[in-house]
């Protein structure tokens, strides 16, 4: 099986909300009007500086989330895809924290809530088929395919109109490689993109930066305090997932 890859092109996005659409009736997601990312809105396209900019789970080579996930609750598999298995989630969160991406989101408003995020159209790619997002998207803005391909693709446009592109495809080396992978007209640290990650798997550095978030390190031994941690995790959890927001804010106003 051939490593999947999806390009977004953000200067050929239209903003047209096709690959939102598609999502939200592949998945069963509710309609609703987040501004972002959420429990219920697996991807999103955003203006910001007069881009359009589209998020999702950049699927990982060697995913965080994963590395971190106590109960196993994510697989990466062959095609790709970081599947989440929302059976075996205790609602700890560290994935959250984990990830340089601020991606997996939390069923705030469910009784007994689980994380969530896209899945890859995991059920449709290990079929042999593209996600919903990508078969949507009406001007090849998202593309999906072979890894090689894809990448083989975005240089090819790259090269085509250097105005149009900078000459960077960002995922092709960050966190050791992703599995979507964006071109950009501009530097993607102006777009809110995280550009002090490095280009070894995160996993390798998974507790160096863990360990830079005392809560986790200090919760991480309150773990088998059971439901008293599982309580306390939540509120801190919810104050680091207000403060994450805050700063992916603060990196796309810069
Ligand atoms: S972007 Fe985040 S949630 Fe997605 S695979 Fe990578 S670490 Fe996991
Ligand atoms: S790959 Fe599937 S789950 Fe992920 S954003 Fe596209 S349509 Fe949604
Ligand atoms: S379908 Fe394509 S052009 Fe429309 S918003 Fe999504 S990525 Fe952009």
């Amino acid at each position: 099986m051939k490593r999947k890859a999806m390009l977004i092109d953000i200067p050929r996005c239209e903003n047209c909300g096709a690959c939102e659409e598609a999502c939200k009736e592949q998945n069963k997601l509710p309609e609703n009007d987040d501004n972002g990312l959420s429990a219920y809105t697996y991807t999103k396209v955003r203006e910001i500086k007069g881009h359009n900019v589209r998020r999702l789970c950049m699927h990982c080579n060697d995913p965080a989330c994963l590395s971190v996930c106590p109960v196993n609750a994510f697989t990466k598999n062959p095609e790709g895809a970081v599947v989440y298995n929302a059976n075996r989630c205790m609602g700890c969160r560290y994935c959250m924290v984990a990830c340089p991406f601020g991606i997996p989101r939390f069923e705030w408003d469910r009784a007994n809530p689980k994380i969530s995020k896209c899945v890859f159209c995991f059920s449709r790619i290990s079929k042999g088929g593209q996600p919903a997002c990508a078969e949507a998207c009406p001007v090849e803005a998202t593309v999906f395919g072979d890894r090689d391909d894809v990448i083989k693709l975005a240089r090819e446009r790259i090269k085509a109109e250097p105005g149009k592109y900078i000459d960077h495809i960002y995922g092709l080396n960050e966190v050791g490689g992703t599995s979507v992978v964006y071109i950009s007209s501009v530097p993607f640290g102006q777009l809110g993109f995280p550009t002090n990650v490095e280009p070894v798997p995160l996993p390798q550095l998974t507790w160096k930066i863990l360990k830079q978030v005392p809560n986790v390190v200090t919760l991480g031994a309150l773990m088998l305090g059971g439901i008293y941690w599982i309580t306390r995790r939540r509120e801190e959890v919810a104050r680091f997932e207000e403060q994450q927001q805050k700063e992916q804010k603060e990196r796309e106003t810069r």
